[in-house]
């Protein structure tokens, strides 16, 4: 193999885990390749059509696979720089501590990770951080014990979801609000300033984000109500 074919790391997809290894190890000097089977995703109008996106599938994978009884399924898979980071919805929550030890379920029993939530909590920290994630730790009366709190505040309930919200906590019970990725600054009400990246619209999950694309290198990605592509944007 000649010299300039060699690589330290070689990373395959880059999506939520290889673009996010990419974005770590990339200031340690250290020569990487990275392998993406997907091309850049088109930004277009009907990113944030419904039809297109959710009836059409138009950016899904052609693909097929296939369950235990053998039977296809279409995969909800995309292929794309960014992997599906490019959809998803960026509800960013940790693992509870409890996950991490064996748990009985209906369907079987799932095994005990080699690992405590304690020994990566110091990582969701940062992750959190990296992801620009809006949220309030303390709220959820499950989570596990956090060393910092988010760096940016819970994306503000919608008038009807506090309604709902405060008429739970009447109830004796604990809604919390989701810890969400993205690029939003809002003003007392929960709207988007003029300055924000996001917009808050209607186009979250499952929909590519139009209001910022790609272009990237700058960490300040796209982002609308909820998204914040990452992967895409460090290596576009
Ligand atoms: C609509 C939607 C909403 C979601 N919402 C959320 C959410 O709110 N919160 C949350 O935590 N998760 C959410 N997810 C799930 C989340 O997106 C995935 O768990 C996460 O992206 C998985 O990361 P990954 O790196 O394992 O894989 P992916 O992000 O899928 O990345 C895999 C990458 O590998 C590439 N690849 C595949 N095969 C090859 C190959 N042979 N050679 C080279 N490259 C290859 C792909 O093109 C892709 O870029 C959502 C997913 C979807 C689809």
């Amino acid at each position: 193999m000649a010299d300039n074919e060699h690589y330290d790391v070689i990373i395959i997809g880059t999506g939520a885990g290889g673009g996010t290894l990419a974005h770590r190890l990339a200031p340690t000097g250290k020569r990487i390749l990275i392998l993406e089977r997907g091309g850049y995703l088109p930004r277009e109008r009907d990113n944030w059509e419904s039809t297109a996106v959710f009836v059409k599938g138009k950016y899904r994978a052609p693909e097929f696979w296939y369950d235990k009884h053998g039977d296809t399924f279409p995969p909800e898979v995309n292929y794309y720089v960014g992997g599906n980071t490019k959809f998803y919805g960026a509800a960013l929550f940790r693992l509870r501590p409890e996950d991490f030890g064996e748990l009985r379920h209906h369907g079987g029993i799932s095994p005990a990770w080699p690992i405590r939530y304690e020994d990566l909590e110091p990582y969701y920290t940062q992750a959190e951080h990296l992801y620009l994630v809006h949220g309030r730790h303390g709220e959820d009366p499950g989570e596990g014990e956090v060393s910092a709190q988010y760096t940016y505040p819970a994306v503000r309930h919608e008038p009807r979801i506090q309604q709902l919200s405060d008429d739970l906590e009447e109830h004796g019970l604990h809604p919390f609000h989701l810890p969400i990725g993205v690029n939003l600054t809002q003003d007392e009400h929960g709207r988007a300033t003029h300055e924000s990246v996001c917009i808050r619209c209607n186009r979250v999950d499952g929909f590519p984000c139009l209001v910022r694309g790609l272009p990237v290198s700058r960490r300040r990605p796209c982002i609308r109500y909820q998204e914040w592509r990452l992967p895409g944007d460090v290596l576009s």
